[in-house]
């Protein structure tokens, strides 16, 4: 036997989609066939069954049913997987043979617009990319949202990974050619590829592409014809790409970002400790997704930046507009998604409900805001377009609380169409005439508990208890049914009415269903001033968040200035000081001028290096954000850059050693940087052999010094380091003070002048319990090493100097050791004179 003509329809489709599974429909089931059946039933624990094929084979299968498919498709979706969704077109009643079917949606990890992978306060995006000459062409938008963005990206495949990771984007559109060479490297990153083929026209991509620059319009091209095959309808809600310019933003590498934890903690997953999380108190998940997109790229124009502070600062100034606005915020869905819906025409009843009454706060919003002293939020009031067209339109079409699915009616108010009441009060009426025809008929047979009941088959019926059947006169009658106790009966009158209600009741629902469709068409229309709205309310829903965690924490404005010194008094660092408190948290200054503006920071381990580090970092990122920032002054300069070099944790996990991470990290930053940057680098070379380790880092210190210039802060535990001082003008020592007491160290988290004066790694592991011989024989082996790196040293610097100044070192050392060195260092003839004469017994 071959194939029936439906499984042939079913492989003929399936040769499109062989990358995604095929859910087919089949009457009130989508069912899946093959090998998609087999996968599917394990990933979806569904039970796998089998219907004859061709010959004696039979053909894998497993079904869904239609209503509860959302859920296998947003499993399938959230492992990685694509689905594609085929609907039956025609009407099977009205076709004889195969009934037509189609694909009418892909939903794949980029696209899918609702489930467990789609959280409110992050943006969902589908990325495409093309290779160019100096990078990538970084293409991205939110379905869900309609936000699109393009932007280069420098480096290789490494770096477009990192960028796809810091964005949590899942999916990337790429050319044929490009698919095999990257797909597995991709995979490892989480990442699934994706195929698209140019299939959109060039007209209808013009408009989105107005403002992006030549080389970055076919990944836009590719990324609008993968949405276009994919969810084949019309999008209104897409908006046109902006491009990101990486010079209007303070750039910061993906690894940077880690090891900040702007975003992402470190330990990856969870943002519990991330500056994100310390900074967000906004009510909309529309601010919550724009302040995720504002600290991925803080600005760096300092008129930009002082707008934003003036929004922050009114805020602060005018608590109740602040706290009056919030309360109305909170009663804001999240009118992106809601237009991307509309959009997409899965909006339903409720969504248009949500719409509707999140429309009705925006006059108060507007009253708030005009209300104000404040001339920037008064002439914020006046841009913000209030919608109030459309809020009138959704209150007079859409029921209070309509339920969940259109097909049950009530979404339709009452009083918005007109044949619509007729139909409504027909079946209302008739149900009213059918009560009182079973009163009627109770009075006119004397029997009580005489009633009319209804059921699908037979449609209303009156009901009599069998032992009143006989007593009755029953011939305007006619039985339709007999049960056990019981026998019901129709009348002529009964069914003619019937007929109306449920006629009127079918046509009212289906004039509704319609309705709703005209309706949501009509809001199409309107897509892009709700856009436009949500953009203003997001932006203010951020500036009161910066307001709000401003007075929480005691943060102050920072004050940008044309130039590159920095000045910092009594910084702090946000997360760490709320996870110890503020009474505990030790304010730091730091102090960077024109001539002067690198700090070589020493200390023992554990007295807050790193973290003093970062928190300079991040006080530059808030600012440049536009929020204020965690100390009692900041006087900043606007930073292009910050790159980092703090270990981090998971080096080892990414499959280099440590040390390789480290140098091509700083690889990174001392090739990208300039005089306008912001570099820290933690404990460079501790990953090789002391002298290795060493000489790197002075090298690099050094070089920028003399190539660079930027603003660096660079810690060390090499002592050895701290004589650069002299060498390198612009570089200053300070450190992190620790005090000993009774043979214990004493940390004081205290950023002083000057190189620290011990090491108190010792201490530090006798603080962790190390065993005592453990610790005694290090303490030994120490003073050894001293010793012997004290001969070094002077060496090194008998070697370097004139004869004159020698004779004053060698004072201090065993003329034995420092003659025994200098044969090994090839000291000059003079030299070595000198030393026999000393050497000499008197
Ligand atoms: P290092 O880089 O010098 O090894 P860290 O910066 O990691 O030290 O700091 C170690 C610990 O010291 C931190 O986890 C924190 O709890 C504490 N710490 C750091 N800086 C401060 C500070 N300014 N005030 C109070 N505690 C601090």
């Amino acid at each position: 036997m071959a194939h029936t003509p439906m499984m042939l329809q079913y492989l003929e489709i399936k040769e499109n989609y062989k990358d995604a599974f095929l859910f087919f429909r089949l009457g009130d089931f989508y069912e899946l066939f093959f090998s998609d059946a087999e996968r599917a039933s394990q990933l979806l624990e569904i039970t796998l069954t089998s219907r004859s094929g061709d010959g004696d084979n039979r053909i894998p299968m497993c079904g869904v049913p239609h209503h509860s498919v959302q859920g296998y498709i947003e499993t399938l979706v959230a492992k990685g997987y694509k689905v594609a969704l085929c609907e039956q077109v025609e009407d099977p009643k009205m076709t004889k043979g195969v009934v037509k079917r189609e694909v009418v949606q892909l939903i794949t990890p980029g696209t899918i617009t609702q489930g467990k992978t789609i959280d409110g306060k992050t943006n969902h995006y589908l990325a495409a990319a093309t290779k160019e000459s100096n990078g990538y062409a970084l293409a991205y938008l939110d379905v869900s949202t309609g936000e699109a963005v393009a932007q280069m990206i420098d480096g290789d495949e490494r770096a477009l990974l990192n960028q796809l990771n810091a964005y949590n984007m899942k999916e990337l559109v790429v050319e044929e050619t490009f698919y095999d060479a990257f797909v597995e490297q991709a995979a490892n990153a989480g990442v699934v590829l994706s195929i698209a083929k140019n299939s959109i026209v060039a007209e209808s991509v013009a408009p989105f592409i107005v403002d992006v620059p030549s080389y970055m319009e076919h990944a836009c091209t590719q990324l609008l014809s993968y949405v276009e095959q994919t969810q084949m309808r019309a999008l209104t809600h897409l908006q046109p790409f902006t491009f990101n310019e990486a010079e209007h933003y303070l750039r910061i590498d993906t690894n940077s970002k880690r090891n900040l934890e702007l975003i992402q903690s470190i330990r990856g997953g969870d943002t519990k400790g991330t500056l994100l999380w310390l900074v967000d108190e906004t009510v909309t998940a529309m601010g919550g997704r724009k302040l995720k997109q504002w600290m991925h790229q803080p600005l760096a124009s300092k008129r930009l930046i002082e707008q934003r502070q003036q929004f922050v600062s009114d805020f602060l100034d005018e608590f109740f507009v602040r706290a009056e606005l919030q309360e109305l915020l909170k009663k804001v869905y999240d009118l992106e998604r809601l237009a991307g819906r509309v959009a997409f025409g899965s909006v339903g009843g409720r969504d248009l409900a949500q719409l509707r009454d999140s429309l009705r706060q925006v006059p108060a919003i507007y009253a708030q805001l005009a209300s104000a002293q404040s001339p920037t939020l008064r002439q914020f009031a006046s841009k913000l377009d209030q919608c109030t067209d459309i809020e009138a339109l959704l209150a007079q079409a859409i029921t209070d609380h309509p339920p969940l699915t259109i097909k049950d009616g009530d979404v339709i108010r009452d009083g918005y169409n007109a044949r619509l009441d007729e139909l409504r009060d027909a079946s209302r009426n008739g149900k009213d005439w059918i009560a009182q025809l079973e009163q009627r008929e109770r009075d006119l047979l004397g029997i009580k508990n005489l009633k009319i009941g209804y059921n699908r088959i037979f449609g209303y019926y009156i009901e009599l208890t069998k032992s009143y059947v006989h007593h009755a006169d029953l011939s305007r009658y006619e039985r339709k049914q007999t049960l056990a106790n019981a026998e019901r009966y129709i009348t002529q009158e009964l069914k003619e009415k019937e007929a109306l209600i449920l006629n009127a009741q079918e046509e009212s629902l289906e004039l509704e269903y319609r309705l709703f469709v005209e309706l949501r068409e009509q809001l199409k229309a309107f897509i892009p001033r709700v856009q436009a709205l949500a953009a203003h309310i997001s932006e203010l829903d951020v500036y009161m968040s910066f307001a709000q965690i401003a007075e929480k924490y005691h943060f102050v404005k920072p004050v940008f200035h044309d130039g590159r010194a920095m000045r910092i008094v009594n910084g702090r660092h946000p997360v760490v000081e709320k996870m110890l408190g503020k009474q505990t948290y030790v304010p730091n200054d730091c102090v960077l001028e024109e001539n002067s503006n690198m700090y070589l920071i020493t200390g023992p381990n554990m007295s807050g290096k790193s973290t003093y580090m970062r928190q300079v970092a991040l006080i530059l990122v808030l600012a440049q954000m536009g929020c204020y920032v965690p100390a009692d002054e900041a006087f900043l300069p606007v930073t292009d850059q910050i790159f980092t070099r703090i270990g981090a944790a998971d080096d080892v996990a990414s499959g280099q050693s440590t040390f390789m991470v480290e140098m091509m990290e700083s690889q990174h930053a001392i090739t990208h940087a300039t005089a306008n940057s912001l570099l820290l680098f933690d404990e460079i070379g501790r990953g090789t052999s002391t002298y290795d380790g060493m000489s790197l880092a002075q090298a690099m210190m050094e070089y920028i010094h003399e190539e660079i210039g930027a603003n660096t802060l660079f810690s060390t535990h090499y002592h050895e380091l701290t004589t650069l001082e002299d060498a390198l003008p612009r570089l200053k020592n300070v450190h992190v003070a620790a005090a000993e007491q009774d043979g214990k160290v004493v940390f004081l988290h205290k950023v002083k002048d000057g190189a620290a004066d011990q090491s108190y790694g010792i201490h530090v592991a006798e603080l962790a319990e190390l065993p005592k011989p453990i610790l005694t024989r290090a303490q030994q082996l120490l003073e050894t090493f001293e010793a012997q790196s004290g001969d070094v040293q002077i060496v090194e610097r008998i070697v370097e100097k004139p004869v004159e100044v020698v004779k004053e070192i060698i004072v201090e050392k065993p003329v034995e050791v420092i003659v025994e060195r200098i044969v090994e260092k090839d000291a000059s003839a003079e030299q070595l004179s000198l030393f026999s004469e000393e050497m000499t017994p008197q």
